[in-house]
């Protein structure tokens, strides 16, 4: 049987690792040994429970659509993660961090953010735990995303544009590792995705896998049987895909089909089909696929969605496709928008672009007749409705 779940030195397959400065070593090391403990201890449990049930919103309702049922003759259901407080499944993962970050006794929250989602869950629980808060961003999404940054400045926290590279996500990254190397005592870092050093990926892979820990009740009250045939879910950094796998990681009756943004196309040079283009790396902590030139210069990843445009992926994913456990199809822009307009005229539901990418990898596979799907829908488009604007005539 394939291993898919991490191992004690932190590896998945050759994918994982902790590449970190010295100085974060000991902060890594203590996470390392804490994480666990902390997760399984009755307070974290009460206490994260309870918030996801009253302040996020938890259970997310797992809604079949018939539309989507009817034209890919499977029996679709999406896994409503747009729902949750914020507006995606990226509450799940702060609301998480930000307890164990109390439980060791740390005083100050930072995070980096690209389109700012990830900043504004991060600012919400800060907010709601009256911890500082600092968010990277780089200062050209500081310009695009400015509803994003006024969400979190209302919040109290202190948003730093970063001028550093493309002024994008990979930039603020480095400089909320920077921050970190200069705080390593009173600070945690709460990073977006299943990225960064471990234990980063497996911590918020757990964090995340309340998705998946719904579904399989769900199903069994709606099918009578706990398990899909199929799983869909995009992958930006591969966190709410981790979630939505999670529990059926070892269970091979379940196939799992994950998206990535091809943005203009795999072979155009603008895209960010990390998996199709990458090659193994280090990048921000752990070793795993990156689209980078021959001699390791990262390239600047493309895609219409803000927050698929990272240049790396998660290690769990980057093993996932290397075993062959997960399949893996890039979506162009123009699928992904085509699927977004579908969904909002044909149910009513308006997906954040990134989950539009899921929505059309349905096209790009042949179902079994009667086949049981779970898609998870893991934002809504509210922060995409200027993109939508823009191109709705087109489709
Ligand atoms: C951030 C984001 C993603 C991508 O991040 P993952 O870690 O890959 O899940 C996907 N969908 C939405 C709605 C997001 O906000």
């Amino acid at each position: 049987m394939q291993q898919f779940r991490v191992n004690e030195r932190g590896y998945y397959g050759q994918f994982g690792g902790a590449f970190i400065p010295e100085i974060l070593h000991r902060c890594v090391t203590d996470l390392r040994e804490a994480y666990l403990r902390i997760m399984e201890s009755e307070r974290f449990r009460q206490d994260f429970d309870q918030l996801l049930r009253d302040y996020v919103g938890r259970p997310s309702p797992l809604y079949y659509s018939r539309q989507l049922s009817e034209r890919y003759g499977a029996k679709i259901y999406l896994k409503r993660e747009d729902l949750n407080h914020t507006g995606a499944h990226k509450i799940n993962n702060t609301i998480g961090q930000i307890l164990i970050a109390r439980e060791m006794g740390k005083r100050r929250i930072i995070a980096e953010t690209g389109a700012g989602q990830h900043g504004v869950a991060t600012a919400t629980v800060c907010a709601l735990m009256q911890m500082p808060c600092v968010v990277y961003m780089g200062k050209t999404d500081v310009e695009r995303q400015q509803v994003n940054v006024k969400k979190m400045e209302m919040m109290g926290a202190t948003v730093v544009p970063v001028t550093s590279g493309n002024m994008t996500l990979k930039d603020a990254t480095n400089e909320a590792i920077r921050d970190w190397c200069s705080h390593p005592d009173d600070t945690h870092y709460i990073i977006g995705s299943t990225i960064g050093p471990h234990p980063y990926p497996d911590l918020v892979g757990r964090l995340q896998s309340v998705i998946s820990k719904e579904i399989k009740q769900q199903l069994q009250e709606k099918e009578g049987r706990g398990y899909p045939d199929r799983l869909v879910a995009c992958v930006g950094g591969g966190s709410n895909a981790a979630g939505t796998i999670y529990e059926y990681l070892e269970d091979d009756r379940v196939a799992i089909l994950l998206a990535e943004a091809g943005g203009r196309g795999v072979e155009s040079g603008e895209s960010a089909a990390t998996i199709h283009l990458g090659s193994a790396g280090v990048l921000h902590g752990c070793r795993t696929l990156l689209m980078q030139t021959e001699d390791g210069q990262i390239t600047e990843p493309y895609s219409v969605s803000a927050g698929l445009d990272y240049p790396g992926i998660g290690p769990i994913h980057a093993h996932l496709a290397e075993t062959g456990r997960a399949h893996v199809v890039a979506i162009t822009d123009e699928e992904a928008l085509r699927a977004a307009f579908e969904l909002t005229r044909r149910e009513g539901i308006i997906p954040a672009l990134e989950s539009a990418h899921a929505l059309a990898a349905l096209e790009k596979v042949t179902f079994a007749p009667g086949e049981l799907v779970v898609l998870t829908l893991s934002g809504r488009g509210d922060k995409d409705l200027e993109t939508y604007f823009k191109y709705e005539k087109d489709f």
